[in-house]
């Protein structure tokens, strides 16, 4: 291994950074996780999740990654043989589509343009032409991480209540929570999830599941096997501020200061942070030439930019370039997007001279990688930030 000076850039979509606050938050031993110290600190960290997802009813904590509440979120509210309909959006929504099948859920699939945010319409359609109401939730990922494309939770809540339909809705907000709004309750959510290492700041390891009273209702009566992801025993241990296995105590360390952090920066202050970093890095893209993978403003994420590379070039190629030269990891192209694209994460633990940084070691790596575009990408961002307003 060669020596590296100075820090690692992880500008991915997730892990992010994760700040020193939290790393010496972690760094303690582990306490009695039966004991009065340890459930007096899980209870205040179950509160500041309700705040955190604008969620009144419960959020359940897993040491599990992100993909552990998708098949939480199923297990607790379904029975075998239902129908859920989501979206083809991209990589992640195709996932969650395939952890339901596994769990033996029948899966609708509605096409998409993986260049745009999904199309509530043919939701509002799809439903109403269930009379027999035998679809019972609607999936749907906020931010795809595979494509950088931000859906709108409410224009689909419409759709399902413009079709009197009683499917329940669930968002992934793995790569969104902390760096877009999501309002759970007031937004009618009935099971939001999210992990714990994006917009939150910590080590992969953790995730959650915030739930509705309707969602709540559900799992009184849904049927597939589960024991591990079970909300009945959670809620039980949880109210002493316990749970019914192990937790990873650490994580919970971190996540109790990631809590701190996030309180003492304001979440509205967090939101229209990332709104101003993401607005330059766009900036720098269309300055290079460039193409934003999202082809719709409504859909421009907050949490990260997938940049489209020209024709005829690699984009695997550009980015073993930047992390052999510069030290810094770029997202690469899931799924059918591979070598096609770039993500340059900008969530989580950053500011302004991160994304500085960044941006300058991508333009010098499409120099050296040859990639045609236009210099005089970091100098648009420079300039969105330095003139009147910052960005916000
Ligand atoms: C990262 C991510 C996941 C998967 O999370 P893991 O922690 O890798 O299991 C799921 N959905 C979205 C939208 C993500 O960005």
């Amino acid at each position: 291994m060669t020596f590296r000076s100075g820090r690692h850039f992880l500008q991915l979509p997730g892990p992010t950074n994760v700040p020193d606050r939290i790393l010496r938050a972690m760094d303690r031993p582990p306490i009695d996780h039966r004991g009065p110290e340890f459930g007096e600190m899980v209870k205040g960290i179950l509160t500041g999740l309700k705040e955190l997802f604008r969620a009144s009813e419960h959020v359940f904590v897993y040491p599990a990654s992100g993909s552990g509440s998708w098949e939480a979120a199923l297990v607790n509210t379904l029975s075998v043989g239902d129908r859920v309909v989501r979206f083809d959006g991209g990589h992640f929504s195709e996932t969650w589509g395939t952890v339901a099948e596994a769990l033996g859920l029948t899966v609708d699939v509605l096409p998409c343009d993986w260049r745009r945010p999904v199309d509530s319409t043919a939701l509002e359609e799809h439903l109403n032409a269930d009379e027999g109401h035998e679809i019972k939730a609607v999936l749907l990922t906020h931010n795809e991480t595979s494509t950088g494309v931000k859906n709108d939770i409410q224009g689909v809540r419409t759709a399902i209540d413009q079709a009197s339909h009683p499917a329940l809705l669930m968002v992934d907000a793995v790569s969104s929570l902390c760096a877009m709004e999501l309002l759970h309750d007031e937004w009618g959510v009935d099971v939001t999830i999210t992990g714990s290492q994006k917009g939150l700041m910590l080590p992969p390891g953790l995730s959650f599941a915030a739930v509705s009273r309707k969602a709540l209702e559900a799992h009184e009566r849904a049927g597939l096997a589960r024991y591990y992801w079970d909300w009945t025993a959670i809620l039980a241990s949880n109210e002493r501020g316990f749970f019914p296995y192990t937790p990873a105590t650490n994580l919970l360390y971190g996540l109790e200061e990631a809590l701190s952090m996030l309180r003492e920066e304001g979440l509205a202050n967090t939101l229209r942070r990332h709104d101003r970093l993401a607005k330059a890095t766009r900036a720098a893209v269309a300055a290079w030439g460039l193409e934003n993978f999202c082809l719709e403003e409504s859909g421009f994420s907050s949490a990260q930019t997938t940049v489209k590379m020209p024709d005829g070039t690699d984009a695997d190629a550009l980015r073993k370039i930047i992390l052999e030269r510069f030290d810094m990891s770029l997202g690469s192209g899931l799924g059918k997007l591979k070598g096609q694209v770039f993500r340059i994460g900008h969530l989580g633990d950053i500011n302004e001279l991160t994304v500085a940084g960044t941006l300058c070691g991508v333009e010098m790596g499409l120099k050296m990688a040859g990639v045609p575009h236009r210099p005089g990408g970091v100098g648009a961002a420079l300039e969105v930030w330095s003139t009147e307003g910052g960005g916000a």
